[in-house]
């Protein structure tokens, strides 16, 4: 049940001693786990934290404290109900949870649920829950109670809490969908995150704590992930010396995301260890960092002032050279503003499609991975764009590897218009967005007016407009 004031959640859940017991999970901010009279509970999190990542969630950084009523002796049978509460707590489900549930079943690496070998069967169920959610290999025993529902993995969880018996009347639920989040961006946020899921361009994101860039990188692979068949999400905790398993997390991640956050807070070696793999990296890795912009997190904020001394925020954003930086095709400066309106899921997915069927049509790969020799010729640039690149080029002394970024991204934008042609104002804003990345290490006023394009009009067209091959 939700307790909205103590944000407490509570499931009935089998215990080693064969009875129902109710789990009480209390989440407040801080960063503390405790399972009060449970001796390996420090276990715990890194066990569930590897199963989340299957699925792209996390064990969330929370002070996170775990009761029994009564108190009893419970083993790993706990673990999905443990896993919703944690999961629900942290808003990475965006559920409600309006009744009680019982749930049972221990939770394997990959996030399947089993039972606990050697537990007994329950006679009865607890009279508070309306559905009680168990192991398949159970549910097999219970075939006649509707009330008894099997599932096979945290996700059919997920699906089951959301959709409820809608579907399906007592049947498991087997079926994996997934569940859009509501994700409010501002209007040029959304162009920009329409950009990278369209093209899969490596993107830098910047900006303070919970404006949503781990939610956008999620996103970003999901929706890979529906229109390609992608690879797996992988975000590594940050290193904490120069010996970085870049390769092994591209391998891993080919065709899927590879997530790297943090990275102000990664020593200097371990950044620029990440600098050649990446440049040399002939893989389908969508690959995105972010970063908070100085340590404190808040400067640029809309409302919170930044606390640090203004040396300090140099001294950080320096960290990020310039071949790093170089690294990425584009860079976003994200924050949330009350202004900001909700992503509608089904224009995006539509458009997507469109721009993906252009892509596959020329046959060369998604955008953000075209290789270099095939960019003249495959992307029908208007000789009054490619005029505004080279006069970009000259003014900001940008090498051909920017320039290579910016037609990918420009690419990108006429392919979501369905143009045939990329005309001047597709490469002025990807070259915009390319130059904020190193306007980040240059310039001093980073968000200010001295970032837009003074004299060639500043690239204001955020909204898609009409098609003009
Ligand atoms: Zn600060």
């Amino acid at each position: 049940m939700w307790q909205l004031a103590a944000m407490v959640l509570e499931f009935s859940t089998w215990s080693r001693n064969n009875q129902w017991v109710q789990l009480q999970v209390s989440m407040e901010p801080g960063y503390k786990f405790q399972w009060v009279g449970r001796r390996d509970g420090h276990q715990i999190p890194q066990r569930l934290h590897a199963a989340f990542r299957t699925f792209g969630w996390k064990w969330p950084g929370k002070r996170i404290t775990v009761l029994t009523q009564p108190p009893a002796d419970l083993h790993a049978g706990s673990d999905a109900a443990l896993s919703v509460a944690v999961l629900v707590g942290s808003r990475q489900w965006p559920i409600r949870v309006q009744e009680v549930y019982s749930l049972y079943g221990s939770v394997d690496l990959f996030g399947k649920i089993l039972p606990v070998p050697g537990d007994v069967l329950p006679e009865s169920w607890p009279a508070s829950s309306r559905f009680h959610l168990v192991p398949m290999e159970w549910k097999r025993h219970f075939s006649g109670n509707n009330a008894v529902v099997g599932v096979g993995t945290l996700q059919d969880i997920q699906n089951f809490l959301h959709h409820g018996m809608r579907r399906d009347q007592g049947a498991s639920v087997q079926k994996k969908e997934i569940i859009w989040p509501d994700l409010r961006l501002s209007e040029d946020l959304q162009w920009f995150f329409l950009v990278v899921a369209a093209g899969a361009h490596p993107c830098f994101l910047m900006g303070p704590p919970g404006t949503g860039k781990t939610q956008m990188a999620r996103l970003w692979w999901k929706l890979l992930d529906v229109t390609c068949e992608g690879g797996q999400f992988l975000e590594p905790m940050p290193p904490r010396s120069a010996h970085v398993p870049i390769g092994s997390w591209l391998e891993r991640t080919e065709g899927g995301c590879l997530f790297l956050d943090e990275v102000g807070e990664w020593p200097l070696k371990a950044l620029e260890a990440l600098r050649k793999p990446l440049e040399e990296a002939q893989c389908s890795t969508l690959y995105i960092a972010a970063s908070n912009p100085c340590p404190c997190g808040f400067q640029g904020h809309a409302s919170r002032p930044c606390t640090c001394p203004p040396g300090r925020i140099q001294a950080y954003q320096r960290r990020f050279s310039g071949p790093f930086l170089d690294r990425f095709q584009l860079y976003a400066y994200v924050q949330a503003d009350p202004s900001d309106e909700s992503v509608v899921w089904s224009e995006v997915r539509h458009r997507l499609k469109r721009a993906r069927a252009m892509q596959s049509k020329r046959g060369l790969g998604l955008n953000g991975q075209l290789p270099a020799d095939s960019l003249g010729k495959a992307l029908l640039v208007q000789e009054a764009a490619w005029t505004d690149l080279r006069l970009w080029q000259q003014r900001t002394g940008m090498g051909e590897r920017s320039v290579h970024a910016v037609l990918r991204v420009a690419r990108t934008m006429a392919d979501l218009e369905e143009s045939v042609g990329v005309q001047p104002r597709h490469i002025r804003l990807a070259a915009h967005w390319h130059w904020s990345n190193q306007g980040l290490i240059s310039k001093s006023d980073l968000w200010g007016p001295a970032h837009s394009w003074s004299t060639l009009g500043a690239p204001r067209s955020p909204r898609p407009q009409s098609s003009q091959p």
